[in-house]
């Protein structure tokens, strides 16, 4: 078992699995660049398909929210980027 150090919650981003599906290709993991810039979701076989850049082809990315652990600090602020206790758990 281990210590818990500070009360923990699910991450309701990525429902406590750690991953979420790519923001750039919607999880296709393929895209279709527009000047540099991914422009769309694509399919491999497209001819102007590229590898999705964000998820480098594997259609999901590290939860940006708890950074793949799939929990949060209780009080976590959301969007806030930055996985960690609002008051630090003194023990
Ligand atoms: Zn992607
Ligand atoms: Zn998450």
């Amino acid at each position: 078992m281990l210590k818990v150090t500070a009360p923990v919650e699910n991450c309701t981003i990525c429902d406590a699995r750690g991953w979420a599906v790519c923001p750039t290709c919607s999880g296709a993991t393929y895209v279709i660049l527009l000047g540099g810039r991914p422009l769309r979701s694509a399919a491999s076989f497209e001819p102007d398909a590229v590898r999705c850049p964000t998820c480098h082809s594997y259609g999901a990315v590290v939860c940006p929210e708890c950074g793949g652990s799939g929990r949060l600090y209780q009080g976590h602020e959301y969007g806030s980027g930055r996985n960690k206790p609002l008051h630090p758990h003194s023990g």
